[in-house]
């Protein structure tokens, strides 16, 4: 059981969304309400992503911009291994960057698996920024063996020996597969992050069916979540959409997400559909 929120909304304090409300990411860690499936508090760490323009190349010798996501903001990150009530700087820095989006994490580390700052969710790349609540058993037999299937890069390439890591190496060579064509029916084809998330999950509880996969993905304009076993809530309006394990107030806006669910959120926008296929899908806004 660990604890994530992800935010999109107006420029906001990064600090201020790890503490925000009487029921915050923080107070998450030391008093969650809704454990599922063992542990207490979510003592191994924290992280937390904000996302910060990318400079903009300039033109070459013929007046023409580089390709692709030269406008796309990147994500940034702080971590640490410590409790997130131990850290100063929850308090006296981050509150001093502001992001429109902003990508948080609690953890609580799987049995056997090191407590470490490389540990620590968010794992980032790019404009892409991701966390694991869950577990999945077996994982580097069961995760060798997705990775395998999809052609994913090598598993040594995870920041760490967790499941979480390893998870994130598959799901960004399903975002960004090397040596993809940037036709645009290629790209839009090959890098939407709902399907993405979709195959992954799917290709998980294959092997896995006991598997734990809250999963949550952010790329600085949407956010990403899926459902299988712990709980999530959403709260969508027109100017901010919030994704997280557990309201971190009262507001009666807040949804509770059912189980097996894929969420695509984002201010005036929520989707929230089956996992498993895309036939019960239903647009709120
Ligand atoms: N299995 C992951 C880890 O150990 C996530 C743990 C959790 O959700 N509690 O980091």
């Amino acid at each position: 059981m660990c604890r994530h929120l992800g935010y999109l909304g107006p420029p906001a304090p990064v600090g201020d969304l790890l503490t925000r409300g009487t029921h915050s990411l923080r107070a998450q860690a030391w008093a969650p309400r809704d454990m599922r499936g063992g542990g207490t508090i979510n003592a191994d760490g924290f992280g937390v992503a904000w996302w910060v323009p990318t400079v903009v190349q300039a033109p070459d010798g013929n007046g023409a911009h580089p390709p692709a996501d030269r406008d796309a903001p990147a994500a940034s990150r702080y971590r640490n291994a410590a409790p997130i009530w131990t850290d100063p700087a929850v308090d006296e820095v981050l509150p001093q960057l502001r992001s429109a989006a902003v990508l948080g994490a609690v953890r609580s580390a799987t049995v056997g698996m090191p407590v470490e700052r490389s540990a620590c969710a968010p794992f980032t790349h790019g404009r892409w920024a991701f966390s694991h609540n869950g577990v999945v058993q077996d994982w580097r037999r069961v995760l060798t063996a997705v990775a395998t299937g999809f052609g994913s890069p090598s598993l040594l390439e995870a920041e760490a020996r967790t499941d979480s890591a390893a998870l994130w190496v598959i799901l960004r060579g399903l975002l960004e597969p090397a040596g993809v064509s940037y036709a645009p029916e290629a790209l839009v084809r090959h890098s939407d992050p709902a399907i993405a998330l979709r195959r992954l999950a799917g290709a998980v509880l294959e092997r896995a069916p006991r598997a734990r996969l809250n999963l949550l993905l952010g790329d600085g304009e949407t956010l990403w979540a899926t459902t299988a076993y712990h709980s999530l809530s959403v709260l969508v309006t027109d100017e901010i959409a919030v994704v997280a394990s557990e309201p971190y107030d009262d507001d009666p806006r807040w949804q509770p997400v059912a189980d097996r669910q894929l969420v695509t959120a984002r201010p005036g926008h929520l989707t929230v559909a089956s996992l498993h296929s895309d036939e019960s899908e239903r647009a709120r806004t």
